[in-house]
This record gives C-alpha cells, sequence and structure tokens, in this order.
C-alpha cells in the first residue's frame, strides 16, 4: 500500500494512515491523479489523501477522524457528482469502490448493496434473476448518490423512485456510529436519506426491494425534432401506460454510427424507452411513439432490462457541462416551439432539453413519506450545454439560463440529483417547505457540525 505524505496543510494525516487498513492514496502517488478524477471535467481538486475503505467500520474510522481533527470530507460513490461535490482541496476523499458486496435474497425479493456499486453491476447481477430495482439512465451512476437523492430513471412510472424501494440502509453518522435505519428504526433519519442527499451520514448499504422483471421493450428510437412532434410525443408519454417510462432529449444528432450522415448536426429527439412488461404489450405501448414520424434510427426491442445500461469507456470520457434542472407543467405545441427556438438559438455542438414524463407509481407516495418533496410534477427537464473552457463556459452557461427561464412555468421545484453548484436559494427548490424544515431539524440531531458539507448542503443552523 502506498504510504506517502505530501501535504503541509493536513499534519493529521500520517495519523490517518496508521489507523486505517484500506488503501490510502495521497499525492505523490502514481495513481493520485486517476484516483482524484470525477466523472465530469472542469473539477481539478486535491485532496491531501484518497481512502478506500472496505467495511463500515473503516468508514466509521475516517469519518470519526476527520471530525476530530477538522479535516473537510468528501464522500464518493460513483463520482457522478453533477456539482463536483464528491471531491476535496486538501481534505479527505472518502472513496466508497472498494465496497461491492451484494446480497440477493431471492425468496424475500430484496437485496443489500454496499455502497460502492455502481447501477449498472447492481443492475446486471440482480437481472440475472429476472429481477429489479430502479435507478437513472445511466450505469455508471453510483447507487450511493443516486439513491439519497431520490432516484428517477427508466422504472419511475412503474415502480416508482429509487427511494420508494429501499427498505433499509446502513449509515455512519458524524459521531461515527454504525445505525441501521429503517421504519422502525431511526424513522426520522430514514425520512431524511430518501431525498435528503449525503447531509445525515455516509450510507455503507442499501436494502432493496427487487421487482420482478424478467424482460422488458425498450432502448432507443431517434426521431425528426419539430415544435409539433415533440409536443405529440410528450402526450403520449403521459398517456402511455404505466410500464412504460422514458426520456426524450431534444438534441442535436450526434455523428454517431446509428445516425444517418445527412442527420448529424440536426435536431432530434432521441428517445430512451422502456416497456417494464411482456413483449407484446410493449410493442403495442410504443407503437405511438414509432407512428409519430420515419424514425431516423428504431432500436426498440425486447432485452433484459440490464440492456438499457450499455458498457460505457471507463475513464476516459470526462465532459464539462453546465446544466439547469427543473419540472414543468405540460408541454404543448406552445412551449415545444419555445424549446425549438432556444435549441436553435445556440451552437454548442452539444445541447440538449431533456424531458422525462412523469407520473404513476411516483405519485402514489404520499409527498411528506419522504424528503423527496416533488411527486406530483409532471414533467422532468433539465437544460444542459458541454462547454470548453472558461469563456466557453460563460456563454454556454448564459444560453443555458435563457432557455431555463424561457421554459419556466408554475412548478418552481428543482431535483437535487441533478443541481449543480448553485447556492443555497436553489439547494430550497428542491426542499419546498416543511420538507426544509423537517431537514433541518434531522441535521441538527445527526451532524451539529456539519460534518456533511460536501453536498446540496442542508446547514444545521
Ligand atoms: C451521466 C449522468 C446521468 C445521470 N442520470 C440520472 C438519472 O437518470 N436519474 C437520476 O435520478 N439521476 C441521474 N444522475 C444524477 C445522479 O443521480 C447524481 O449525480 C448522483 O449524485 C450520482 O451518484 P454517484 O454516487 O455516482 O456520485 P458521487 O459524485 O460519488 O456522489 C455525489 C454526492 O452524493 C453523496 N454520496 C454519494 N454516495 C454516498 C454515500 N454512500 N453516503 C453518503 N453520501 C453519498 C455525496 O454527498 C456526494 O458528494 C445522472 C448523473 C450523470 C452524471
Amino acid at each position: 500500500m502506498p504510504r506517502s505524505v505530501s501535504s503541509p496543510s493536513t499534519i493529521e494525516i500520517p495519523r490517518l494512515l496508521a489507523a486505517f487498513d484500506g488503501q490510502v492514496i495521497t499525492p505523490d502517488d502514481p495513481g493520485y491523479d486517476q484516483a482524484r478524477a470525477l466523472f465530469y471535467g472542469g473539477m481539478d481538486r486535491r485532496p491531501a489523501a484518497i481512502v478506500r475503505p472496505v467495511d463500515a467500520a473503516g468508514v466509521a474510522r475516517v469519518v470519526t477522524l476527520a471530525r476530530e481533527h477538522g479535516l473537510e470530507l468528501a464522500v464518493r460513490g460513483g463520482g457522478h457528482s453533477v456539482a463536483g461535490h464528491s471531491t476535496t482541496d486538501g481534505g479527505i476523499l472518502l472513496d466508497l469502490s472498494q465496497l461491492t458486496a451484494l446480497d440477493i435474497d431471492l425468496e424475500g425479493r430484496t437485496a443489500w448493496a454496499q455502497a460502492g456499486l455502481t447501477a449498472g453491476a447492481y443492475t446486471t447481477a440482480v437481472g440475472a434473476h429476472g429481477l429489479a430495482t430502479g435507478f437513472g439512465d445511466t450505469g455508471s451512476v453510483g447507487i450511493g448518490g443516486i439513491t439519497l437523492g431520490g432516484g428517477i430513471g427508466f422504472l419511475v412510472r412503474k415502480h416508482g423512485m429509487t427511494i420508494d424501494n429501499l427498505l433499509a440502509a446502513e449509515l455512519v453518522t458524524a459521531d461515527g456510529q454504525i445505525l441501521e435505519v429503517d421504519a422502525e428504526r431511526h424513522p426520522d433519519l430514514f425520512w431524511a436519506i430518501r431525498g435528503g442527499g449525503g447531509n445525515f451520514g455516509v450510507a455503507t448499504r442499501f436494502r432493496y426491494r427487487l421487482n420482478e422483471l424478467p424482460s422488458i421493450v425498450g432502448g432507443m428510437l431517434l426521431l425528426p425534432a419539430t415544435a409539433e412532434i415533440i409536443a405529440e410525443y410528450m402526450a403520449a408519454a403521459e398517456a402511455a401506460p404505466e410500464e412504460l417510462s422514458s426520456i426524450a432529449n431534444v438534441m442535436v444528432a450526434p455523428p454517431m454510427p446509428f445516425v444517418p450522415e445527412d442527420q448529424h448536426g440536426k435536431l432530434v429527439i432521441m428517445a430512451l424507452l422502456a416497456y417494464a412488461g411482456d413483449a407484446e404489450a410493449g410493442e403495442r405501448a410504443l407503437a405511438p411513439f414509432r407512428a409519430l414520424a420515419d424514425p431516423i434510427a428504431d432500436m426498440l426491442q425486447p432485452m433484459p432490462y440490464a440492456g438499457m445500461f450499455p458498457p460505457e469507456e471507463e475513464g476516459e470520457f470526462h465532459p464539462t457541462a453546465v446544466a439547469h434542472t427543473m419540472f414543468m407543467d405540460a408541454v404543448d405545441r406552445r412551449m415545444a416551439d419555445t424549446i425549438m427556438e432556444q435549441l436553435q438559438a445556440s451552437d454548442a455542438p452539444v445541447r440538449v432539453v431533456q424531458l422525462r414524463a412523469l407520473g404513476g407509481a411516483m405519485t402514489r407516495v404520499p409527498v411528506e413519506a419522504t424528503a423527496f418533496a416533488h411527486r406530483h410534477s409532471r414533467i422532468m427537464a433539465n437544460v444542459a450545454a458541454f462547454y470548453d473552457g472558461p469563456a466557453d463556459r460563460e456563454r454556454r452557461q448564459a444560453w443555458v439560463d435563457g432557455a431555463a427561464a424561457a421554459l419556466q412555468q408554475s412548478d418552481d421545484g428543482a431535483y437535487v440529483n441533478f443541481l449543480g453548484d448553485e447556492g443555497p436559494e436553489r439547494v430550497r427548490r428542491a426542499y419546498p417547505g416543511s420538507t426544509w424544515d423537517r431537514l433541518v431539524e434531522v441535521k441538527r440531531r445527526y451532524d451539529p457540525g456539519n460534518l456533511f458539507r460536501l453536498n446540496q448542503n442542508v446547514p444545521p443552523a
């Protein structure tokens, strides 16, 4: 195990190393740059040490050391934080990537999953038994971050959000205790970690419900983007049976092999659809989408659910992006016109308005049951653009802000898992009204010193 110490700002690091039996990586170590990289580029922070515990006791030791010695603590699961919260300058990066055990109870239809697993690894493993828990749209996202923030993906209308399938968690709190939390034990914490993010402790494992899902019909459908087709698509997505969840990316067609060359650079709807049910009913549910226009590419097919998460290139792709998360009431023809106008007004090579029709199972969980407060929002939207360097960032951000303002309707909420580093006012949009007050109360009880503050922070005071 490499054990060099180089950061003068953190004189406690040698003690940390002595007390710790997992892997420790410090700035002099050859693997340091790779270990500190996040999914997104443009976040060049240098932790004094990256520590990789192998069990909950190791996590508890790191938490205690950070608290006792006033070291800034970042917690990392899959490293996909949109805000760059899962790293630190000069503090400790607690990297959970070694915690990958998965214990499936086939009879009880539940699984205990350690928090270092990715959504893709979990989905593939439980999928081998014809079972599934819904996470998001990307396999490399960590189950830790997505679960604690809510989790909205391809099963949201049929089986609800990830947190609606969370039965229990093991949590290391700021005082170094290892707690099991569920509806009976520490119900206040169990409420708060279902949507409240990493504010309340380090989750070391999660117990999920497993839903039977032997196969789906789904994949990608690429349609030409016109205002009419966008509006009709969203009407179809909202009218579809609950088995069907979808994500419509209105974007510039990428130069990918399945996109005909004459479409490159044109606006398209890159739709990802998943029908969680049998093939025949799936084909029927997908027919209205196929009928919207002559598809540019139609890759919808029966497949295992894990087929929605194709393998990703590891470590090479670190996009720099600006984005705005929001909810919308409706995308009618006029709103679809606005979406087209906004996308046409930018020349960012990658720019997108992402639309997800919600509804179904997620709306049947009472709003006050979890810390996710947007159960009745109709559509989740995300406006995003890639940028290349600081000057480009500024103008892409201006476009994102302008487009988001143009799309804003009555629902002024935000989804915490898609928030960037946007300041306290935007965090409040994720936790409106009494949700915020309750979160503050739980925070005061379990993390009065705000040790867990590198997140969409709910300060104790
Ligand atoms: C390409 C991409 C696609 C996405 N798609 C979706 C989607 O379809 N649906 C959706 O709901 N979200 C989606 N997200 C958002 C995603 O849910 C969040 O970015 C989430 O925080 C990522 O989790 P992570 O463990 O990979 O991130 P990390 O960067 O490792 O963690 C993010 C934050 O979560 C907290 N955290 C993570 N693990 C733990 C833990 N075990 N204990 C305590 N705190 C922890 C920490 O505060 C940390 O700063 C997507 C993000 C990306 C980049």
